[in-house]
């Protein structure tokens, strides 16, 4: 049997998982599990490059863990970054493979600089932050993974990995590492339901985002108060909020109520209030089974953990090859004590 391509995908555990992150990510990721070989990072050492607090990042590293499995990744395809070590030794080589000017020149790191910046007088840009697309590269090239599901945003990164792949190659002699190519889906772009012209996000604050474990209440509320109109959408266009609310519909594969809802909205008899009930009863829904999985592991909290740290431990083992034959490969010690 042919071998199944190797997929990476790694989540910072920066808080609550929100419709966004599981329509525009995690979704696509419990469906890639059927056809490929994946591995999932929970990658806290990303987490470090912002400003954070030691005892949030632990309890986020953990409730994320609980969350992917809630939301059907399989737990064995997780790992912990911290529990890897070798993903951050292997960063220090590839430092030695990477132009700086090409790092500074990173969308992301000027993005994040610039927002750090406007804390004012906390304002702190580590190297950190600077070096995290090598970090990045690391988590990917030392599973040789052939895929990575990446938004256009990490497209820039993908190739400093796979320039940093080439170098090191070009370096030894040889065509150790496999270049990995990104994997598009076509996701959704899920928007903000209060303010339809921004992404859902969390860093936008909480009415930004609707928390995929929020109680039924609560989501029916959010979407109650989503924004239709603003008044300024040109004539004959759907504006950004109704598109948004059709959007969250199809994502949650209600594919009826879409047709006949839209079939509405093109006769000008769509009233607002039905086409918010509709999507409300799809979040709620996918909601209540995430939330009923979450109790249930959350009954068996220490048998998890142990199951992830287990999980990250057997992946951890083609960590420590790759990273054994880097170092024969770039001229450095390989000693068992
Ligand atoms: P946040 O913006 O809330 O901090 P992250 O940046 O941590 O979210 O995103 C984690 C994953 O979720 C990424 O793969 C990202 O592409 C996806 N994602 C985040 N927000 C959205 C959104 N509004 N629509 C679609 N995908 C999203």
């Amino acid at each position: 049997m042919e071998k199944k391509k190797q997929i990476l995908s790694c989540i910072q555990p920066t808080g609550d998982m929100h419709f966004g992150n599981y329509f525009g990510a995690i979704k696509n990721w419990v469906e890639l599990q059927d056809q490929y070989d994946c591995i999932y990072g929970v990658v806290n050492y990303h987490a470090m490059t912002m400003p954070y607090s030691p005892k949030k990042l632990r309890e986020n590293t953990w409730a994320l863990v609980f969350n992917l499995i809630a939301t059907g990744i399989k737990p064995e395809s997780i790992f912990i970054q911290s529990l890897i070590p070798e993903h951050a030794e292997l960063c220090w080589v590839f430092n030695c493979f990477t132009s700086y000017g090409q790092l500074t020149r990173m969308t992301q790191f000027k993005d994040k600089s610039a927002q750090n910046k406007e804390l004012g007088a906390d304002s702190f840009i580590s190297a950190g932050l600077l070096d995290y697309p090598v970090l990045q590269a690391a988590d990917i090239l030392i599973y040789k993974a052939d895929y990575v599901p990446v938004g256009v945003d990490q497209e820039q990164h993908l190739e400093l990995s796979r320039n940093i792949a080439q170098r090191f190659n070009n370096q030894v002699g040889k065509e150790y590492f496999v270049l990995p190519e990104s994997l598009y889906t076509e996701v959704p772009k899920v928007r903000s339901t209060a303010d339809p012209t921004r992404k859902m996000s969390k860093s936008a604050g909480e009415k930004h985002y609707i928390n995929v474990f929020a109680d039924e209440k609560r989501i029916r509320k959010q979407i109650r108060s989503a924004v239709t109109d603003t008044g300024d959408t040109p004539e004959g266009k759907m504006s950004p909020g109704v598109q948004n609310l059709f959007e969250l519909l199809k994502a949650s594969e209600k594919m009826e109520a879409h047709a006949q809802l839209m079939k509405d909205y093109e006769g000008g008899q769509l009233k607002y209030v039905d086409l918010k009930d509709a999507v409300a009863d799809a979040l709620v829904e996918i909601s209540q089974r995430f939330i009923a999985k979450k109790e249930e592991l959350n009954s068996n909290k220490k048998e998890v953990k142990n199951q992830i740290k287990y999980s990250s431990s057997i992946i951890r083992q083609r960590a420590q090859q790759t990273l054994k034959e880097v170092k024969d490969l770039a001229g450095l010690m390989n000693v068992k004590f």
